[in-house]
């Protein structure tokens, strides 16, 4: 099949994008890798798409008071290996399970999380850590952060005339560990289920957040705290990873993919199949980041 008939346009500035957006029936292109195939399938009819490729001051990839910015056109190849990405280890984590190679050569970070799959790492990884989005329009500019932009499966806060300027990413502190793991039939899929985690070790005090993705309409976070603290009830304080990977698969980790998986199922996965899964990768990725965040706090890499 072929797209239906649509103008093109590639302007040269951010001021212009946003004019050209407010054209009834408008649509961002960015890398084209999500879009192009729901031109193709006919899934959508947009009367013009504005190309993005053109305007140098959205593929910006900095780093400025404790954040990583993230311009609409920086692709996910980029971040994946560029240097000053490594302060976000999550997005270190996750690349390599968007698509394959291909795809992120060409896939922006900002298109991953404006198309918003609910499947899909980096909208995941937006939400896990409190990301903030920039949105432009001809009306201004705003902020939002990621707990409040998914709203449902492909759909976010975004409105038909606003731009997703750029994507602020936390930088970690040295208290903090990550983990990462998802289940695809096939790597490169999209996953069955994901799970996104961060847990900070500060003295005594441990805390930990997940978020899950490929189980809800939209990316799935819950504060684990108590659950991670009463695994290290049964464990001690200073377990290691294995000790504790048991101690969580022994209840706490069932308990929270309980709680995050909210899905009546699909051709590939029932809802009870989504939660073992949930549990399995939150049991290794929780104990794996207490681990390191235990080891960056006290000073060992
Ligand atoms: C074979 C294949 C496998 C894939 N596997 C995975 C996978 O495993 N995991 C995964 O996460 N993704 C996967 N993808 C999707 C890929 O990551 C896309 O690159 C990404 O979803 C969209 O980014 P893009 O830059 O290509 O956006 P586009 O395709 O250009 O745009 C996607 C949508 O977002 C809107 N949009 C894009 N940028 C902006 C912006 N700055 N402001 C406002 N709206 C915007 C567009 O209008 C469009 O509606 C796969 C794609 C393919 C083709």
């Amino acid at each position: 099949m072929k797209a239906a008939p649509f103008a093109y346009v590639r302007p040269g500035t951010v001021e212009d994008t946003v004019v050209e957006l407010e054209l009834e029936g408008a649509k961002v292109l960015a890398g084209g890798q999500s879009l192009v195939p729901v031109l193709a399938m006919r899934l959508g009819r947009p009367s013009s798409l504005v190309d993005l490729s053109a305007v140098p001051e959205l593929t910006k990839l900095s780093r400025d008071n404790g954040s990583l910015r993230v311009g609409a056109m920086v692709r996910q190849r980029q971040v994946q290996y560029d240097d000053l990405a490594r302060a976000v280890p999550l997005l270190g984590l996750a690349l390599p399970w968007v698509g394959h190679r291909e795809i992120r050569s060409r896939g922006t970070v900002c298109g991953s999380i404006a198309h918003a799959d609910p499947s899909a790492e980096l909208p995941a990884i937006a939400s896990c850590l409190g990301a903030t989005m920039t949105l432009r329009s001809t009306r201004g500019s705003r902020q939002v952060s990621a707990g409040d932009f998914f709203t449902g499966a492909m759909s976010t806060v975004i409105e038909p005339d606003e731009l997703l300027t750029e994507v602020s990413f936390p930088v970690a502190s040295p208290d903090e560990g990550f983990g990462f793991g998802e289940f695809a039939r096939r790597h490169g899929d999209f996953a069955l289920a994901g799970v996104a985690v961060r847990v900070r070790t500060t003295g005594e005090t441990v805390t930990a957040n997940i978020t899950c993705f490929g189980v809800a309409d939209r990316p799935a976070s819950a504060d684990v705290s108590t659950h991670l603290r009463a695994a290290l009830d049964v464990t001690g304080p200073e377990p290691d990873e294995a000790d504790l990977r048991r101690a969580l698969a022994a209840g706490p980790a069932e308990e929270i993919a309980a709680a995050v998986v909210d899905t009546v199922g699909d051709a590939h996965a029932s809802p009870g199949y989504r939660r073992q899964l949930v549990a399995g990768l939150l049991s290794r990725q929780l104990s794996r980041a207490f681990v390191k965040s235990r080891r960056r706090e006290s000073g060992v890499r």
